[in-house]
């Protein structure tokens, strides 16, 4: 499964959504119905898995567009098994996946109210349980899911026993995908005549899940497929002792020569970017490191290109991308802002145009 959720990874839904789908998948996973609903625009075939359950008067939309609900809560049955008899659905036609909380303790029934909400899915019900799906805290690493499979296993045979045997068993994200620690889970499922299903997210967009692309030590095969440009829209040199942005962080030490850049927090340029003058991020021009000079505003970046030789107005600048034999990935991003490169990709605002180019 592809998990295009969050505007895929802040990629864009459409474009990514359409090219995943050339290539053949078959199964795409986002969060919620409105996402779902936008992407069955998009391909009116695919099966579309929505991985955080339905809200109240969701069920009806969920039904009407052939969407493919995570359920665990005895409300999201309730609510799916009344819209579908209203919409005319006959027995086991409609199709969820059921959430095992093996240990995230985000979503999911636990095995002790598994038993409880088997009994909901009575002779009769328009609903079945296609999947049985858990979600590791730590995919990837063995020794941490190998507890979290135990507790899937046993709910995987509390739910065959009760005469319910699922055709997936859904388990494992872009870290098992890439460390494949969890083979226990396809014996699992050709042990009870079901098939594994994995859900790749990040991986898909060429990030590793614990960084790694760029750092060297836990080197894949992955490269990202995002680059995310500006461009140089006014320069200015400043004499020593000039301030430069709001809460006047930068004091020129020297002439300096200053690019801006149309580009702010707004559209996800990390504010903390510009945290420590000592410790600037820097961006990509005419294949050198320019470091953040001042604040990120909302909109607009200062960057100082006092070392690069020959900045024009108009020259292309990389926040993300490689130019020459210099790179800045979402990881770089990640490690001086504290977080991790899903929130970088994520957080690339809404009024950032996505191209997809070859
Ligand atoms: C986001 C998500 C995934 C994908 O995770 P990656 O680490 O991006 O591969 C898989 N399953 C669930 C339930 C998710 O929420």
């Amino acid at each position: 499964m592809c998990v295009v959720k969050a505007d895929a990874y802040g990629h864009g839904l459409a474009e990514c959504a359409r090219l995943l789908r050339e290539d053949g998948t078959g199964w795409f996973g986002v969060t919620c119905v409105e996402e779902a609903v936008a992407l069955r625009g998009i391909c009116p075939e695919a099966r579309i898995l929505v991985m955080s359950g339905v809200w109240r008067g969701e069920a009806e939309a969920a039904i009407e567009h052939r969407l493919t609900p995570a359920v665990w809560e005895p409300f999201h049955l309730e609510w799916l098994d009344k819209a579908a008899r209203r919409q005319g659905l006959g027995a086991s036609e409609f199709p969820v996946h059921l959430e095992i909380d093996t240990g995230m303790s985000r979503q999911g029934v636990g095995l002790a109210d598994l038993k409880a909400l088997l009994e909901r899915f009575e002779a009769g019900s328009p609903l079945r349980v296609e999947a049985v799906m858990t979600h590791f805290h730590s995919a990837g690493d063995r020794k941490a899911t190998t507890g979290q499979i135990r507790e899937f296993g046993a709910a995987v045979d509390a739910i065959c026993k009760r005469g319910l045997p699922p055709d997936f068993l859904s388990a494992g994200s872009s870290g098992s995908t890439l460390q494949q620690d969890t083979e226990v889970v396809t014996e699992l499922a050709e042990r009870i005549g079901a098939r594994r299903m994995l859900r790749a997210g990040i991986a898909l967009y060429g990030y590793a899940p614990g960084g790694g692309v760029s750092d060297g030590r836990e080197k894949t095969a992955l490269e990202p497929v995002l680059a995310w440009k500006t461009r140089v829209i006014s320069l200015r040199e400043i004499p020593v002792g000039t301030t430069v942005g709001y809460d006047a962080t930068f004091r020129a030490q020297r002439t300096t020569r200053l690019a801006l850049l149309p580009v702010g927090y707004a559209d996800g340029l990390n504010r903390l970017l510009s945290g420590d003058p000592r410790k600037p991020g820097s961006v990509l021009v005419r294949g050198q490191r320019a470091p953040i000079a001042g604040r990120v505003s909302m909109d607009q970046t200062t960057v100082d290109v006092t070392d690069i030789a020959g900045v024009e107005i108009g020259d292309e600048v990389a926040l993300i991308g490689e130019q020459g034999a210099e790179r800045i990935t979402a990881d770089d991003m990640a490690a001086l802002t504290s977080t991790i490169s899903y929130e970088v990709l994520c957080d690339i605002g809404a009024r950032v145009p996505r191209r997809m180019v070859e």
